[in-house]
């Protein structure tokens, strides 16, 4: 399908992959193809590539003297840190502290966690659906010795003030461990890993115009973990497998050069986002995400319209959103609902996500689409 035939705006679900970042990875898979663990040329080449990734990766996040393990992606990176950290450091503080909004990747670590007799304090938002500085610094306490919060909420892009919280939380208890699955904020949002006061972070390289199947881990230097995955010994012992050197070799492009873009797409996503606000409103749309959520992420609510009602007559429009997971396999997004979504609106949401691709012509189309999508629906209903 030509590009101009479609609107994708589910950036938030994945992102096309950028064309030099494919050109990476297609000389990685047919020209340097070699095991980085091999010690003739080929491998060494092989190697290079995958330095070459880390050190960008790490310059990105603001710390290049940081240690970075490549991995499957960011489900894979939250799972090891979650579980590898708080085996390392929980062995006489068995208390770690999480929020009700994490991704599943964090959430289920942690309830792993309680299986294995750690105590979990998981954080809920007010009355007026925050997690504010206080909370995340009041929940911890000397026995604590994991907190973990994500800095980009996915569902409807809200920020955590994790910066100083963590900040607090490093002064007060220097031995907690801070984690923060960066997932929607890296390279979208300022993610210095020494502003945010991080231990440890995850990104995930669809999320950014790489592929899929590749993330990352950051630890800072000095910070241990027991590996998830055992076996060969790759990346410095602490996830074996052989590197996904095209992967790696592609998400190093796409983080080269997105890197000195973040201001400029930042820019663009906050006009794109103010249209929407305005242009969505004006079809009927209720906007759900707070005026200060990152501009790449708007959750809306079209109300007396199923969210995947709408996503599918949008689709017939060619228009590409997210039912907002307001329905999960019958189930209502717990995400959502601790996020204390307007009232009755919680079955009507769709999620609607930019990237640097996404033009305001995207938006016309998903405001045409929603009108169209009513008309039919009377039609219907008459
Ligand atoms: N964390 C967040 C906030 C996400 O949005 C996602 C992707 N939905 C993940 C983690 C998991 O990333 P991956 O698909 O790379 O496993």
């Amino acid at each position: 399908m030509p590009e101009e035939a479609f609107s994708y705006l589910d950036n938030a679900s994945t992102t096309k992959v950028m064309p030099e970042a494919a050109e990476a990875a297609y000389q990685a898979m047919t020209q340097i193809y070699g095991n980085p663990s091999s010690l003739h040329s080929m491998g060494l080449a092989a190697q290079r590539l995958v330095t070459h990734s880390r050190n960008r990766i790490l310059a990105a996040l603001g710390d290049p003297s940081g240690r970075l393990l490549f991995t499957s992606g960011a489900t894979e990176a939250n799972n090891t840190a979650v579980l590898g950290l708080a085996a390392k450091y929980g062995v006489r503080k068995k208390r770690v502290v999480t929020t009700t909004i994490e991704h599943p990747s964090v959430s289920m670590a942690f309830n792993r966690l309680e299986e294995l007799g750690y105590e979990v304090v998981r954080l809920s938002p007010n009355s007026v659906g925050e997690i504010t500085e206080d909370m995340l610094v009041s929940a911890v306490d000397s026995k604590t010795c994991l907190i973990s919060a994500m800095l980009v909420n996915n569902e409807t892009g809200c920020i955590l003030p994790i910066a100083g919280a963590f900040m607090k939380i490093k002064r007060k208890y220097p031995d907690c461990i801070t984690h923060s699955d960066l997932v929607q904020g890296f390279l979208k949002l300022p993610t210095s890993v020494k502003t945010l006061c991080l231990d440890s972070a995850s990104v995930s390289g669809h999320k950014f115009h790489a592929p899929k199947g590749v993330g990352a881990l950051y630890l800072k230097k000095g910070i241990r973990l027991s590996p998830l995955l055992v076996g060969g010994g790759q990346e410095q012992g602490l996830r074996s497998g052989t590197e996904a050197v095209p992967c790696i070799h592609a998400m190093g492009r796409a983080v080269e050069l997105q890197s000195p873009t973040i201001e400029k797409r930042y820019e663009h996503a906050l006009s794109l986002n103010e249209y929407a606000r305005k242009s969505l409103t004006a079809v009927g749309a209720v906007i759900l995400s707070r005026a200060d959520a990152s501009p790449y992420i708007l959750s809306i609510a079209l109300p007396g319209y199923k969210s995947e009602t709408l996503l599918h007559s949008l689709e017939e429009d060619g228009v590409y959103v997210s039912s907002g997971s307001a329905c999960s396999k019958g189930k209502k997004s717990a995400v959502l609902t601790e996020l204390k979504t307007k009232g009755s609106y919680i079955d009507n949401v769709l999620r609607i996500s930019f990237s640097g691709m996404s033009r305001q012509e995207d938006i016309d189309a998903l405001a045409k689409g929603l009108i169209r999508c009513s008309e039919r629906l009377a039609r219907i209903r008459n």
